[in-house]
């Protein structure tokens, strides 16, 4: 690990304060927990002059379940959200996704805020300084080509990997935003444009976010949708402590013996989230192989296959079709 290279903290106590402050200073980041913003700082893949640190904001830090909604501040650590007793009976999806983020350290540390507009993620770009270098640098960084598709025309595929945004997705999410023109809300899936398209029409593993210049998140909204069961499963190497190799989020209504509802996300496969799209045609009926055999089609139409991480990008798209059918299989028997 390298050196970290000098920067200013501030402080700010209320969100107006920290709009100011990210208006006044253009190239400060904000700070969360740090858990992985201050690990590139150290990798030398950014050193902002500036870290705007959000845990002073008492406003931020509140988790709500009133009126059937769940409001969870930017700045509440991912431990608060996992244990929260409202959030396990009535959310079970987003706890279990906080649960696995990460280790127990990291959880304490880490916030909401944060691992919603979580850095996305390569084997070439999460690596040291000497070792960017070394292999030279791609354009995530300072590069002008892409190591995993030297032919993408400029599109970058770095991976969005964070647990909580597909579960938070499965319920229709929205997201709060404060800037230097006020607040907006938007829907969560909104908020990522990692859509890799070569035409340039959209964002990439770069440009994975829609914030505006100066918007900082301030919470996330979910609301409790009666009848529906949810859940949250992942693969990764080290089961103690790592990304998804895959995460997917289900939440689906039974009816009988009829599929009603199903809404499906997946994280650690795409630049963004990615909520499946066509999930309604298998509705319906029963939950049958046919149903299972039309999922894992709309899952290899959607899920990418590209080599981010160590494991083989069509090995990771095949883990993610089979937590889904696993996933879906076990709520849909449990309902
Ligand atoms: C060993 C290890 C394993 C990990 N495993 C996982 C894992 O399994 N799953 C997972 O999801 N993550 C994982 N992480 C990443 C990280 O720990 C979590 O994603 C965590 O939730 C990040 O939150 P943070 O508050 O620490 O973010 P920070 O590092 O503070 O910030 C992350 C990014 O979010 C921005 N940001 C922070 N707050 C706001 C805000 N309010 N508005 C707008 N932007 C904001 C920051 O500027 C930065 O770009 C892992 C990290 C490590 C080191
Ligand atoms: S996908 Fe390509 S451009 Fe993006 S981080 Fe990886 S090597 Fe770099």
């Amino acid at each position: 690990m390298d050196v970290l290279p000098d920067f200013t903290i501030l402080r700010p106590t209320t969100i107006d304060e920290a709009v100011a402050a990210r208006t006044q200073h253009p190239d400060a980041r904000l700070l969360g927990g740090g858990t992985d913003l201050v690990v590139n700082i150290r990798r030398g893949i950014e050193a902002p002059p500036v870290l705007i640190e959000m845990m002073a904001i008492d406003s931020l830090r509140s988790i709500s379940t009133a009126d059937d909604e769940l409001a969870v501040g930017a700045s509440v650590r991912l431990s608060e959200l996992a244990d929260h007793e409202d959030v396990l009976s009535n959310y079970p999806v987003v706890a279990q996704a906080a649960h696995s983020i990460a280790g127990p350290t990291h959880r304490e540390m880490g916030t909401v805020g944060g691992n919603i507009c979580l850095d996305t993620r390569c084997i070439f770009y999460n690596q040291s300084e000497w070792w960017r270098t070394a292999n030279r640098h791609c354009l995530k960084t300072t590069g002008d080509m892409c190591h995993v598709a030297p032919k993408s025309r400029g599109v970058c595929f770095a991976t969005f990997s964070g647990d909580l945004a597909p579960a938070f997705l499965v319920l229709d999410a929205e997201v709060d935003l404060m800037g230097p023109e006020g607040m907006r809300t938007l829907p969560l899936k909104e908020l990522y444009t990692g859509y890799a398209k070569q035409d340039g029409s959209t964002g990439d593993g770069r440009n994975y976010l829609s914030l505006r210049a100066g918007e900082i998140v301030t919470a996330v909204r979910a609301k409790r949708i009666p009848g529906h069961k949810s859940a949250y499963d992942k693969i990764r190497i080290r089961r103690s402590i790592e990304y998804p190799v895959a995460g997917v989020a289900v939440a689906l209504r039974r009816d009988e013996s009829i599929l009603k509802d199903l809404r499906i996300a997946f994280t650690g496969t795409n630049p963004r989230p990615v909520p499946l799209d066509g999930t309604d045609a298998l509705c319906g009926g029963a939950l049958d192989e046919t149903v299972l055999e039309a999922l894992d089609d709309l899952v290899r139409d959607q899920v990418m296959a590209m080599k981010t991480t160590f494991t083989p990008g069509h090995y990771r798209r095949r883990v993610a079709n089979v937590l889904a059918r696993r996933l879906v299989t076990h709520l849909f028997d449990a309902a």
